[in-house]
């Protein structure tokens, strides 16, 4: 099913950008050349980043690359924020909004073998996530920006973060003063999707369904069958819309299917509660039940604890039970401001081809991005940007085995979000 929309989408990849007629339409025109330009040099610094790949915390080549160049390309450098966190500031020629950009920079452990020529050179570590396509697209947006720099209205502020996989690398630059450094009115990045080659998907709201971890304690019983039973049944009815039998990637997989996926308004994809786990280990003297669920209603993780507490405490188990602990932080979903997520919508659709364009509804599962930690400080947005091509073999589902990338979304990304970012520069 993936694969058939994929397919469509090529068909739409393969049309030509149209600009349309609009006070923008030089600009982007502007953008797009520059970005044709430097096209083959940002496919050799992904090539490059893809064969020296770095896991989280450890991004120490990546930043050094990414700061060497920013600094050549003349704008103010910040280096080590929050570890190996990198800031750029390229300033306009007048005053204008502040804009920010953030691309994650670091790598995973995989012992899959690589699927492109240019395989890692870092022994059982892997770009499966796209996050060298990422840093490769913020150099290009930054190079071709400075070339628009006289026409620049405003600042723009580049933010290059380690360790988003451990989704510890946004608190920490931002722990570490990020934004004592850049003060932005607003803030956007991307992450490669599994669509097809350029095609930008994009959300109000949340993207993604909470995620929470519980790990209930009971004393030692001597009934533990029957427990677990019990409490896998209790977790069980909380169960709405979407149940996991398989695998997460069974219902991952439909994420992108045409007709129940995120790009359709009848998705399944809303308003769902997915039970993960459920059981019941003992170590130490004590019994411990552990699972995740996924929730795409905020109100309902707050309150689905609280609930299993109450049920346990009314039933035959309440002696035995402890405690139930569970993660605090609502890991998980990037929350797009609805404003913003219009007119960056709007913007974008009025000078690239509109069919490259797809909104998405409902919220994934089982995906997490810490995008969000700098959306809780400045309204922002966060994109999906299509890495597939299903003629050439590609599929970039991120995390699977034999991820990779179409390149040519390198172009599609540096001219789209350069031109996203200079439009909301100059917008007032
Ligand atoms: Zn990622």
């Amino acid at each position: 099913m993936k694969t058939q929309l994929i397919a469509i989408l090529l068909i739409v990849t393969t049309g030509i950008l149209s600009a349309q007629s609009g006070k923008s339409t030089s600009n982007y025109q502007q953008i797009e050349k520059q970005t044709d330009a430097i096209y083959s040099s940002l496919v050799e610094i992904r090539r490059d980043l893809h064969v020296n790949p770095e896991i989280s915390k450890q991004e120490k080549r990546t930043s050094k690359i990414v700061a060497e160049y920013l600094r050549k390309l003349g704008l103010e450098v910040k280096t080590n924020i929050g570890g190996h966190g990198v800031v750029g500031i390229l300033k306009g020629g007048k005053e204008g909004r502040n804009i920010a950009w953030r691309a994650d920079m670091d790598a995973i452990k995989t012992d899959e073998p690589d699927v492109v020529n240019f395989t890692s050179k870092n022994k059982g570590v892997r770009h499966i996530c796209g996050h060298d396509v990422h840093t490769t697209i913020a150099l290009g947006i930054a190079t071709v920006l400075s070339q628009q720099k006289e026409n620049l209205e405003g600042t723009v502020y580049f933010i290059f973060q380690p360790a988003e996989e451990t989704f510890t690398g946004a608190k920490d630059m931002i722990a570490d003063g990020l934004f004592d450094i850049i003060k932005p009115d607003e803030i956007y990045g991307l992450h490669i999707g599994p669509e097809a080659s350029g095609v930008i998907n994009v959300k109000a709201n949340e993207l993604f369904a909470y995620m929470k971890t519980l790990k209930i304690k009971f004393k030692p019983s001597a009934n533990e069958k029957e427990l677990e039973n019990f409490m896998n049944t209790l977790l069980k009815s909380f169960v709405r819309n979407i149940e996991q039998v398989g695998s997460p990637w069974d219902i991952i997989n439909k994420i992108s299917d045409p007709k129940i996926g995120l790009t359709n308004k009848e998705t399944i994809f809303k308003d769902y509660f997915i039970l993960q786990g459920g059981r019941l280990n003992t170590d130490k003297g004590v019994t411990f039940y552990n699972a995740s669920f996924l929730e795409t209603d905020v109100n309902k993780v707050n309150s689905t604890p609280s609930e299993i507490k109450k049920q346990i405490l009314n039933s035959k188990f309440k002696d035995a039970f402890i405690s139930i602990e569970y993660s605090k932080d609502y890991s998980g979903t990037p929350i797009n401001d609805p404003e913003l997520t219009k007119i960056a919508s709007q913007t974008i659709s009025s000078f690239y081809n509109k069919e490259m364009f797809i909104p998405l509804y409902g919220q994934a599962p089982y995906f997490g991005e810490d995008f969000l930690y700098y959306q809780q400080k400045v309204p922002g947005v966060f994109f999906f940007l299509g890495g597939s091509n299903i003629e050439k073999g590609i599929n970039s589902m991120p995390h699977t085995p034999n991820f990779a990338v179409d390149e040519t979304t390198i172009k599609y990304g540096v001219q789209s979000f350069a031109s996203l970012i200079f439009e909301r520069a100059n917008s007032k």
